[in-house]
């Protein structure tokens, strides 16, 4: 991390509650105004914690995006990988909760360097199954590690705040379409692109036999949505992906319980979490569509308070990410000038 340039604006710990630990969300664009990039989390103080969803899923907590991690007799399946930083901590408390399985795949959500860290580290000590079965291991073949196309153009590239990652750490498949599908200890994972939302290679990772529903950042309820436009993310796009985690959810009822959802940060969530949330993305929205429907300018967007109901739960004024930067990546994804 440290050749990394002073562009980069490196995520600040926020500590959620009395048990969790995470990291905002990094890898947003730096604009003219920025300040200093904040130092980096002091790795060796965070701890891991482990949090059993349901099903074969585990959520862990750490420092960077949550990680999700699918255990069983077939191995290891995570999503997101945190800071390289972290990797040693985060495999340790795989290891633990596998019983020493190996890991078979690594999924990306997208490109955020507080997701994709671990890649590297994460893919040497895994193991991929060949031709999707069980049937032969070759030991050095390294996990899997899937994403949307974008994730690996992205990744491949200096692209003006980020370097190009190690090759190591590169996603090994693939995929452009809607979804793709990952069999795995008897449950199917699904990967749902979602276009243009927190970024432009964001997944939604379903597990269909678990119920749960890993959002990466397009789902996160430590603040309001980050909208990285410098990478194709946009308002209606974080409103459809919002949407779309509700088709794949079904709330609790008096005797089960509901599909589980692990936000790219903060704690976790059920359906009617996120019904709230999305609600609040979508109202203020169309307050800004309303405003600038009426002629206003961005100034006086902002002066008129669209956001004033819900900054005292979701508001920054400080930080990598504040109202003002929200409030101004809604007016412009809806075509502001
Ligand atoms: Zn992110």
């Amino acid at each position: 991390m440290a050749n990394l340039t002073p562009r980069i604006n490196w995520p600040r710990l926020a500590v959620l509650g009395a048990t969790l630990t995470t990291a905002l969300v990094s890898g947003v664009l730096v604009t003219a105004q920025a300040q200093q990039a904040p130092p980096l989390p002091n790795f060796d103080q965070v701890t891991v914690r482990a949090f059993k969803i349901q099903g074969n899923v585990w959520m862990l907590a750490g420092a960077g995006g949550n990680v999700t991690v699918q255990a069983g007799d077939d191995g290891v399946l995570v999503v997101d990988t945190q800071f390289a930083q972290m990797a040693d901590k985060l495999l340790a408390e795989i290891a633990r909760i596998s019983g020493g399985k190996p890991i078979r795949y690594v999924l990306n959500t997208h490109v955020h360097p507080d997701h994709v860290g671990g890649n590297e580290r994460f893919r040497r000590a895994g193991r991929a199954i060949i031709a999707g079965n069980v049937a032969q291991d070759i030991a050095d073949s390294g996990a899997e590690i899937i994403a949307h196309e974008n994730v690996q153009t992205r990744m491949s590239r200096v692209d003006g705040t980020t370097p190009a990652a190690p090759s190591g750490a590169l996603p090994t498949d693939t995929f452009f379409g809607e979804s793709t599908e990952v069999y795995v200890n008897g449950e199917a994972v699904r990967l749902i692109h979602q276009p243009a939302a927190h970024t432009d290679g964001d997944v939604l990772v379903h597990f269909r036999g678990s119920d749960v529903v890993a959002t990466g950042d397009i789902y996160t309820n430590t603040g309001y949505p980050v909208i990285d436009t410098a990478r194709g993310g946009t308002i209606n796009g974080i409103i459809a992906g919002l949407n779309r985690i509700l088709d794949l959810t079904v709330p609790k009822d008096k005797q089960e319980g509901g599909t589980m959802v692990i936000p790219g940060h903060g704690r976790i969530a059920d359906e009617a979490d996120v019904v709230e949330y999305r609600d609040m993305v979508t109202i203020i929205r169309d307050r800004v569509q309303q405003m600038m429907k009426k002629g206003m300018t961005l100034a006086q967007i902002k002066a008129a308070g669209p956001t004033s109901d819900y900054d005292g739960r979701y508001g920054a004024t400080t930080g990598f990410w504040t109202t003002d930067q929200f409030v101004e990546a809604v007016y412009r994804t809806l075509g502001g000038k």
